[in-house]
């Protein structure tokens, strides 16, 4: 079947900005064809977000036996969603199929994108900031394996969800020491994965996230399947400083509002991100990739 794309047609004021700094920044480098602000992403995905949250019969915990659940495809939508778990923790997933893509274009481009924020711009010209990762050599050794490359190797991501900027540190590791199932994965076929636990820099050592990144190569193309977590729960007690991003998130005043509506905008913003990236990762690929 046929996927209609629509245009996303709605930035707000300081995405606008942005934009235009972006594009301004990335003149001369050998990659700025890819730069490309008109976004699309499916109608059916448009529909699945703006109609309010998710049936709450398929909003995940981040419980391990819900993290194995969401991999087996078990009482799940397909496509996306948000909504709070409780009052103190948002969920937002999404199930994509990019055609033409391969896991280890998602690897390279896991590498790649973080050694220049330029590069990281291509990925949402209207969003994305500024990236930084902890141990640039490590990220580039070529004789290391990929995971050798990212796990433990925290990146730091500034961009927008919604009209706010965060400045979101990742702290990469494998999909089993966050909580996913390793027989389940392999019996899926889920091997790759960035997958991390997430902090803001404001609280780098208070764990308020965790996001599973997992994918398959299928004859039909890359899936990939999402999911998302951010608040404070006790299930988030098992990363570093878990147990005190409640009282954290209290004393700046980001409660139950201020979640839900960042559920909705990361939604908006995980859809643009990836199927802009599904658009312009073959070619860029094919150019980059050996150089
Ligand atoms: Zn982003």
């Amino acid at each position: 079947m046929k996927t209609d794309f629509v245009p996303i047609t709605y930035f707000a004021v300081p995405l606008q900005k942005q934009l235009l700094e972006n594009q301004e920044n990335i003149r001369g480098k050998p990659y700025e064809d890819f730069f490309d602000p008109n976004l699309k992403i499916p109608d059916s995905a448009i529909q699945q977000v703006t109609r309010g949250p998710m049936d709450r019969r398929y909003v995940k915990t981040p419980s391990k036996s819900d993290i194995s659940a969401f991999v087996k495809g078990e009482d799940v939508i397909q496509g996306s969603g948000y909504a709070m778990v409780d009052e103190a923790l948002f969920y937002v997933q999404s199930r994509m199929l990019m055609p033409g893509i391969t896991s280890e274009m998602m690897r390279w481009w896991f590498v790649w994108h973080q050694l220049e924020k330029e590069r990281y711009t291509l990925w949402f010209p209207q969003a994305h900031i500024d990236n930084k990762v902890a141990d640039p050599e490590r990220l580039a050794d070529t004789s290391l394996t990929f995971e050798e490359r990212l796990y433990g190797n925290t990146n730091v991501a500034k961009e927008f969800i919604g009209p706010i900027a965060q400045e979101i540190a990742i702290h990469f590791d494998s999909p089993a020491a966050l909580g996913a199932d390793r027989e389940i994965l392999e019996q899926n076929g889920y091997y790759f994965s960035t997958s991390a636990w997430m902090s803001l820099t404001a609280a780098p050592e208070t764990c308020m996230g965790l996001m599973f990144h997992l994918g398959r190569d299928t004859s039909k193309g890359f899936e990939f399947i999402t999911q998302y977590w951010m608040g404070s729960h006790d299930e988030l007690h098992r990363f570093p400083g878990g147990a005190d991003a409640a009282a954290f998130l209290r004393s700046v005043g980001f409660e139950t509002e201020a979640l839900e509506n960042l559920a909705f905008e990361l939604s908006i913003h995980d859809l643009s991100e990836y199927y802009n990236l599904a658009r312009i990762l073959p070619k860029l690929y094919e150019k980059f990739a050996g150089n």
